[in-house]
């Protein structure tokens, strides 16, 4: 089957700095990377790696053609990725000697994904593919609420995160996956359980601590393989990718967070975002 996700596509502009800029002062970076990101692409990317056929729908500016060539080079399916107007979205990112970090993001073209766009690629779709996506573009809610129509399994990843937002889809949603945080204030605003929202499967990831899983049998808990950690970057992205991916191709819940788990740990214990996610064989040969 396909996994067909609307997400973000971004431009991470690392800064090398001495230290952060304070406010009014005007600092002159060390070093800089540039690198594909954005949650929608690093999404599609885990999913890739983890053997899943993946087309990814978004938008870039002009300037972001050389991000819509990395996302093909991972393997991901880029005919329904747009050029419009906008410059393409973007994260300019102060990294201090001591790992600190600020960030600045930018949606650009993200925001501004036209509608034809967005809902053309699912005229395409079978029953049974399944649709994802997450708080970094717009037309979120309209764009599940097609894939559910057409007979798609659906999911969304709350982040970044608004309670409106999330509310907004749970209707026309099958997993629902957020991190801990994002689960106790969705809880606060909503006055009610995560386990309590209707939604068949809600995933809420624990960092080092592993996740929790609220579905039709009650609530189970997966402690994460302990790892020495590097860069956390993009963990959150890479397990919703592989449970995803691996929903995809047949395997029940426990197995595709099992997979995931390992892919997310092995990912968080080096540098690197996109090119830090682990491929499907390596997961399954790792011993963590
Ligand atoms: P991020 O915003 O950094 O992408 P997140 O807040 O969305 O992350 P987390 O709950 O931090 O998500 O992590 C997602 C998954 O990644 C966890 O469920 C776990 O499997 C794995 N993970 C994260 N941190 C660690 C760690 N220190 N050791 C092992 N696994 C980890």
């Amino acid at each position: 089957m396909t996994l067909w996700t609307l997400g973000s596509i971004n431009a991470d502009y690392a800064y090398r700095v001495p230290r952060l800029p304070a406010p009014g002062e005007t600092l002159a970076a060390e070093g800089l990377m540039r690198g594909l990101g954005g949650k929608g692409a690093n999404l599609s990317v885990a999913a890739a790696r983890a053997a899943a056929r993946v087309v990814h729908v978004g938008a870039v500016g002009p300037d972001g053609r050389w991000a819509v060539e990395r996302l093909m080079e991972y393997g991901v399916d880029v005919r329904h990725v747009a050029e419009v107007g906008e410059v393409t979205g973007h994260a300019v990112i102060a990294v201090a000697p001591d790992g600190e970090n600020s960030i600045l993001i930018w949606p650009g073209a993200n925001a501004a994904i036209p509608e034809a766009v967005r809902d053309a690629p699912l005229a395409e779709a079978r029953v049974g593919d399944r649709a994802v996506a997450q708080n970094e573009t717009n037309g979120q809610g309209g764009w599940l609420a097609t894939a559910k129509r057409m007979g798609l399994s659906t999911a969304y990843v709350a982040a970044p995160f608004d309670p409106q937002a999330v509310g907004a889809v749970l209707d026309v949603l099958d997993l629902l996956i957020l991190n801990a945080v994002e689960a106790e204030q969705l809880e606060a605003a909503l006055g009610r359980r995560v386990g309590d929202l209707g939604v068949r499967d809600v995933l809420v990831t624990m960092g080092a601590e592993g996740c929790r899983w609220h579905g039709a049998e009650g609530e189970r808990s997966f402690p994460a393989p302990k790892v020495e950690v590097v860069d956390t970057t993009g963990a959150g992205d890479t397990f919703a990718g592989y449970v995803l991916a691996g929903l995809d191709r047949g395997l029940p819940m426990v197995q595709a967070i099992g997979q995931a788990q390992v892919a997310a740990a092995l990912m968080v214990a080096r540098r690197g975002t996109a090119d830090a996610i682990p491929d499907l064989k390596e997961v399954q040969d790792a011993r963590l």
